[in-house]
């Protein structure tokens, strides 16, 4: 449209939770389209690059995804350094590993960054037989700490597309 000017945005966004949770399945379902379902914790690299394209704005994300470091209580300042975004995710298939979130974002509030866009995940969703954590009892967390919420699978691309799309949007808001 005559006038108008998008806006290029770079943003680094990471990805935090327990392992085994979904974090790399997650990321690769983004960038690659892809489930790869032996994934090993070890293999991959740690970091990606993804566009968005939304109304008015792209955004290059700089994902920083954990190569077993997650298995430490806290992760290096570098690791959060810069960034515009996080992902806390957790299996709602592990009561463990939603209590693990909730420390993730304990030290992420910690870090002192209001402006940081940051949303609670609920992943393997297709699991929803072996569930553990209720869709309520995620909800209810992510709204009393003021976190956007999302249910996904990486397995059946529910939901992926919209988490990175709201993450890109509120981003660009922020920008
Ligand atoms: P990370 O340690 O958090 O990076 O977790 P991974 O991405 O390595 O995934 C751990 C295991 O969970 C792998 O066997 C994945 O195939 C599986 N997994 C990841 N996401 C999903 C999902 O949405 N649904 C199901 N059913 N399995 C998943
Ligand atoms: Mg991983």
């Amino acid at each position: 449209m005559a006038g108008s000017k998008s806006k290029n945005i770079q943003a680094k966004l990471v990805v935090l939770g327990d392992m085994g949770t979904g974090k790399t399945s997650m990321v690769l379902r983004f960038v690659k389209g892809q489930f790869y379902d032996y994934q090993e914790s070890t293999i991959g690299a740690a970091f990606f690059t993804q566009i968005v394209s939304i109304n008015k704005a792209t955004v290059k994300f700089d994902i920083w995804d954990t190569a077993g470091q997650e298995r430490y209580h806290s992760l290096a300042p570098m690791y959060y350094r810069g960034a515009a975004a996080a992902i806390v995710v957790y299996d709602i298939t592990t009561m463990a590993s939603f209590q693990r979130a909730k420390k993730w974002i304990e030290e992420l509030q910690k870090q002192g960054n209001p402006h940081l866009v940051t949303v609670l995940v609920a992943n393997k969703a297709d699991l929803n037989t072996k569930r553990e954590v209720g869709i309520e009892e995620g909800k209810q967390y992510a709204k009393e700490n003021g976190l956007q919420y999302f249910e996904t699978s990486a397995k059946t691309a529910e939901n992926i597309q919209e988490l990175f799309y709201e993450i890109a949007k509120k981003v660009a808001q922020a920008a």
